[in-house]
């Protein structure tokens, strides 16, 4: 999970019940992974299983990618009622906790991003980054990081009904195993396209906090430690591409070049062909320009310095929420 359902602070009580329970989302799908390994082991893996996997994988890191992250906390693009819709549930299918949630602790990361109240920076240690910050109290405020959400409805009702969603995540796949073939086929399809399909979202999303500002290369001058990180990039659907992201928070598209792959961004690009989404944010031509290191380093002009690019990135940051 990636924040608290927080409207208002948790009672003490309720905060240490509210983190047993993220352990137990944390340990169970990772017990359930080796169980799955060992069944893999001994050939006991139906295709439905690798199938309902692989499905529904895909559906909720778009959820996240694509309708968390690009389209509500940064407001990348527009989309019909009915796609945001979707988007913020398969979302919410990731067990990263309430949409407004993950908006607040998002948007406080790009703000604070490896300085001190940046939630998940490794400056703090790279375990830190990954997941120990889930069990730390001090979460994003949504009345302080993302207001304008709290006056959205399709953004509210998604929110409060998380449970519901998440619970659906993982009653899918165990139908569709039943339908298929019976109780031996759910309990599998349930394992596979719920309990493993959970942890590959949580660690493939967490890696974007701590593998992308640890390892990887920078293309762009940045106050923050984002890097560029291709693995990441290909299994988080071009959220790898976070040097470029920290560098241009609104931009719908992080690949910015055509090996950049960026499957959330090849999405947003379909969803507006078909027009079910509209005022997608592109880069302007030479902003990109002026910020590209290379271009730093071959000008002198005053636009490029330090200073300006400073500026320009909290410019770019208040507009993230
Ligand atoms: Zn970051
Ligand atoms: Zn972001």
């Amino acid at each position: 999970m990636a924040s608290n359902p927080a409207y208002a602070p948790l009672h003490p009580v309720y905060r240490v019940v509210y983190k047993i329970t993220v352990l137990l989302v944390v340990l169970i799908p990772l017990l359930a992974t080796v169980l799955a390994i060992g069944l893999l082991w001994q050939r006991a893996v139906h295709l439905s299983d690798l199938i309902l996997l692989a499905v529904m994988y895909a559906l909720v890191a778009f959820g996240v990618t694509v309708g968390y992250h690009r389209m509500l906390t940064h407001r990348s693009f527009r989309a019909h009622p009915a796609v945001k819709l979707l988007l913020l549930i398969l979302g919410s299918m990731a067990f990263e906790g309430p949409a407004i949630d993950w908006a607040a602790t998002h948007t406080k990361h790009h703000a604070r991003a490896d300085r001190e109240g940046d939630p998940h920076s490794p400056v703090e240690g790279f375990f830190h980054a990954h997941l120990g910050w889930i069990f730390r109290d001090g979460d994003a405020d949504p009345k302080v990081y993302c207001r304008h959400l709290l006056n959205d409805r399709i953004v509210t009702f998604v929110s409060k009904t998380f449970l519901l969603w998440a619970v659906l995540s993982l009653a899918i796949p165990f139908a569709i195993g039943w339908l298929v073939g019976g109780w031996p086929l759910a309990l599998t399809g349930l394992l596979w396209g719920g309990l493993v399909r959970m942890f590959l979202t949580h660690h493939v999303t967490w890696s974007v906090n701590s593998v992308c500002h640890t390892f990887g290369k920078r293309e762009f001058e940045t106050t923050d430690r984002s890097r560029n990180e291709w693995v990441v990039g290909l299994l988080a659907f071009g959220e790898g591409w976070h040097n470029n992201h920290h560098a241009f928070p609104r931009s719908a598209f992080h690949g910015l070049h055509w090996w950049q792959f960026d499957f959330s961004g090849y999405l947003i690009w379909t969803l507006e062909r078909l027009h079910l989404a509209c005022e997608v944010y592109r880069i302007p031509p030479t902003l990109l320009m002026r910020r590209s290191v290379k271009a730093v380093q071959e000008t002198t002009s005053p636009v490029a310095a330090p200073q300006s690019d400073a500026q320009e990135d909290e410019a770019l940051v208040e507009r993230v929420g």
